[in-house]
């Protein structure tokens, strides 16, 4: 395994997670892990459900801060541990990011999309009386507006995690069919000298591919984007740097020689070998 450092992962300072950070932490040790940068999510706004109390994706920072630095010292002769933040990107909230994001010596700051207009993917209504084409389109065009609004990210994640919830999934999912979306997303990125990463969380999902897909990582490169992060997404030990031979695999299928690690909010390139 060539790729040693998982740049997305959470433990219970996120709230869908109930595993300790530390045990997230042995356990990357144990897999040969050189780095692991914690991404724990704060979605403001979130909608709330049965299932999505008010507050569930708001993470409570200082406690984060305070166990991430006990254990980067704990464990400083093994392993780099990261301060990361997987951002839950809406438009409206572009104020309370920018003071989020400047209030914290965060590493790495991951932009994604949870919520699109609104609303939930994750959940049928979503999806319910129109075409799958109306509604992941809806959700890409909500990603350039995001992009629009706020800029102080390093990577946009799981740029095509709308195809985990469909009713078909990505069955009919191409990058062709989203390409003048797809193509006004990742010309911002680049124009913007942000990355994206490469997700390898929805496979376990039962997606034929990562997020985003092999197309999309390919045009992301022959647009000129050079910045890719690969993470695993994992909330708990089983899945942590799960499927990074494929990523690896897919990185070098699109041509690069490179993958990125975010360490205070600058980019570090390590070779694939
Ligand atoms: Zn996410
Ligand atoms: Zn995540």
């Amino acid at each position: 395994m060539a790729i040693l450092s998982d740049c997305h992962l959470h433990s219970s300072h996120s709230g869908d997670s109930d595993t300790p950070m530390e045990q997230m932490i042995l356990t990357g040790i144990s897999k040969g892990l050189h780095t692991m940068c914690f991404t724990e999510h704060n979605d403001f706004d979130f909608p709330i459900t049965d299932l999505d109390p008010a507050g569930k994706f708001e993470c409570n920072i200082d406690s984060y801060l305070y166990d991430l630095i006990s254990f980067r010292e704990k464990y400083k002769d093994k392993i780099r541990i990261l301060f990361g933040l997987e951002l839950g990107m809406q438009p409206q909230l572009m104020r309370r990011h920018a003071v989020l994001i400047k209030n914290y010596d965060f590493d790495f700051v991951i932009a994604s999309s949870h919520i699109c207009n609104g609303k939930d993917p994750y959940y049928p209504a979503f999806y319910e009386g129109r075409s799958e084409e109306e509604a992941y389109s809806e959700y890409f065009q909500s990603i350039i507006d995001n992009i629009k609004k706020f800029k102080n990210f390093d990577v946009y994640g799981h740029l095509d995690y709308v195809v985990r919830y469909g009713p078909n999934k990505d069955e009919n999912y191409t990058y062709a069919k989203y390409q003048d979306l797809l193509d006004v997303i990742l010309k911002l990125l680049i124009e913007e000298g942000k990355g994206i990463e490469i997700n390898t969380g929805g496979i376990k999902k039962g997606l034929k591919d990562l997020h985003p897909c092999t197309d999309i990582v390919k045009r992301y490169k022959e647009l000129g984007g050079e910045i890719i992060t690969i993470g695993s997404d994992a909330h708990d030990t089983e899945n942590i740097a799960y499927g990074f031979d494929r990523a690896e695999a897919l990185l070098k299928e699109c041509g690069f020689k490179y993958y990125t690690i975010f360490e205070n909010r600058l980019p570090e390139f390590k070779k694939l070998v």
